[in-house]
């Protein structure tokens, strides 16, 4: 299939997904995850009009990055070792992945600008997942404020992988409200704007919760 085609789908998807939720499909950005293609699969997808591009490892990043220049606004959504963070911190526009102090001190030594970081949370409690718990989010919030480096963009999430809508939508609320928690604080360097979720077998439903970026791969671009 056709990037374009898929692009088509998914826009259709996103306005449905609006109109259900009273929400303007301008407030939705479409992340291509493309760290299962090609660098060429990945120009067609910036020739079909996707501007942000996201991937999960250092050297599918440093591949595409170096094909592509300052083409595309990139974003790192991958787990993030703290020894590689020097190696992306100047590729990189968001970092979708912050989940630990010790990930903030590196980016924050690192960075020759303020980052824009979301921290990662781990709302379905899943063990395989990465993140902080719910109950950690507002302690980590508070102790970025000695990290001049960094803003806190948004939050990003993972959701299990499964057919149960319900149980799905009670994951991105979730994240939703750690959101407004976060926002009632008016914190300079905390806006937290973006809720990150979504992925291709569940972005409609994120989008009814608030999803400010959707990151798609296989509906988008696809896996090889
Ligand atoms: C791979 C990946 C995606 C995209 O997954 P698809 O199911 O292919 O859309 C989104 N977010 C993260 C963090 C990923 O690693």
């Amino acid at each position: 299939m056709k990037v374009a085609d898929n692009l088509q789908t998914i826009n259709e998807t996103i306005v449905k997904a609006c109109e259900q939720s009273n929400r303007s499909p301008e407030e939705v950005k479409i992340i291509a995850v493309t760290k299962y293609v090609s660098i060429e699969r990945a120009k067609e997808a910036l020739n079909a009009g996707i501007v942000d591009l996201g991937e999960n490892r250092e050297e599918g990043l440093a591949a595409k990055w170096e094909a592509l220049q300052g083409k595309p606004t990139w974003h790192f959504i991958g787990s993030l070792q703290t020894r590689k963070v020097k190696n992306i911190i100047d590729k990189v526009d968001y970092i979708h992945s912050l989940d630990r102090l010790s990930l903030a001190k590196e980016i924050n030594k690192r960075a020759n600008k303020k980052i824009k970081c979301l921290v990662q949370v781990n709302v379905s409690g899943e063990e395989s997942k990465h993140g902080l718990a719910p109950e950690e989010v507002m302690t980590f919030i508070d102790e970025i404020k000695q990290f001049p480096n960094i803003e806190i963009a948004g939050l990003m999430t993972m959701a299990p992988y499964i057919d149960n809508r319900e149980f799905l939508h009670e994951c991105f609320k979730k994240l939703r409200k750690i959101q407004l928690d976060i926002q009632k604080l008016e914190l300079e360097y905390a806006p937290c704007k973006e809720l990150s979720m979504g992925m291709s077998n569940d972005y409609a439903i994120a989008i009814e919760e608030g999803a400010t970026m959707v990151r798609i791969g296989t509906a988008l671009v696809g896996e090889e």
